[in-house]
């Protein structure tokens, strides 16, 4: 725990050492911080790295992450460690939206965080942060061990500065919506945007439809 900022309240002497006076934030945030429970999956070659990292020698355990937990229901930082695909991205929201709040997502890597080398692939999405709200981004190809650690402990320092007050997960109203599963289609699709894709879609077909007529040959350029 970091040192007791001096406060303006008097300790009595005879309490001076037994006790501290500090902020509901302060606490709130130091037992979420140091008791962070990662999501227990890995996407593609940076998940190599992120074992590595939970294993004895880097071993993330030292900042209480060692729970990592196969169930989202469980979990509470979502470290997105690899290449996000087309076909994948709709289970990794499905994921994260069954995980409780308050909730984190770190991207791993130069693919989770803008597609790295695969950018632009047809397959790929350009940075999960498309789909999910990310609090922390972790250079590299693959990030190393002490990268991700760094990654882990910007978001403990990213926790400490919160407050109960401002947290959009106890704001007053705040209801926790889920964020729209993509379809994947022809490409992935927002279920938001299924009325505008459809009228689209009508309009295209009445448009070939319309072509086909014009282009049919008459009945006499037939006989010729
Ligand atoms: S950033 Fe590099 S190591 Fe990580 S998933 Fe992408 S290609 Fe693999």
């Amino acid at each position: 725990m970091k040192e007791m900022e001096p406060t303006r309240y008097d300790i009595p002497p005879d309490l001076q050492g037994q006790v501290a006076i500090t902020t509901l934030d302060k606490i709130y945030n130091w037992s979420r911080r140091n008791s962070l429970w990662p999501l227990m999956y890995g996407i593609a070659c940076c998940a190599i790295e992120m074992i590595c990292t939970a294993a004895s020698r880097y071993d993330f355990s030292r900042f209480g992450m060692e729970v990592m937990r196969p169930s989202p229901r469980q979990a509470d930082v979502m470290i997105v460690s690899g290449t996000v695909t087309k076909k994948m991205v709709p289970i990794i929201v499905r994921l994260y939206n069954q995980m409780p709040e308050p909730k984190y997502v770190v991207a791993m890597g130069a693919c989770a965080s803008g597609g790295g080398p695969f950018k632009e692939g047809y397959s790929v999405v350009s940075g999960v942060d498309q789909y999910l709200p990310v609090d922390v981004y972790i250079p590299g190809c693959p990030p190393t061990p002490q990268a991700l650690l760094h990654g882990l402990i910007s978001l403990q320092k990213k926790i400490d500065y919160q407050s109960l007050k401002k947290v959009r997960w106890y704001q007053k109203g705040h209801d926790s919506v889920d964020l729209p599963v993509p379809v994947l289609g022809p490409d992935l699709m927002d279920p938001r945007d299924y009325a505008a894709i459809r009228e689209y879609a009508e309009q295209k077909a009445l448009a070939l439809e319309a072509q086909a007529a014009q282009n049919q040959p008459s009945a006499q350029e037939v006989k010729a």
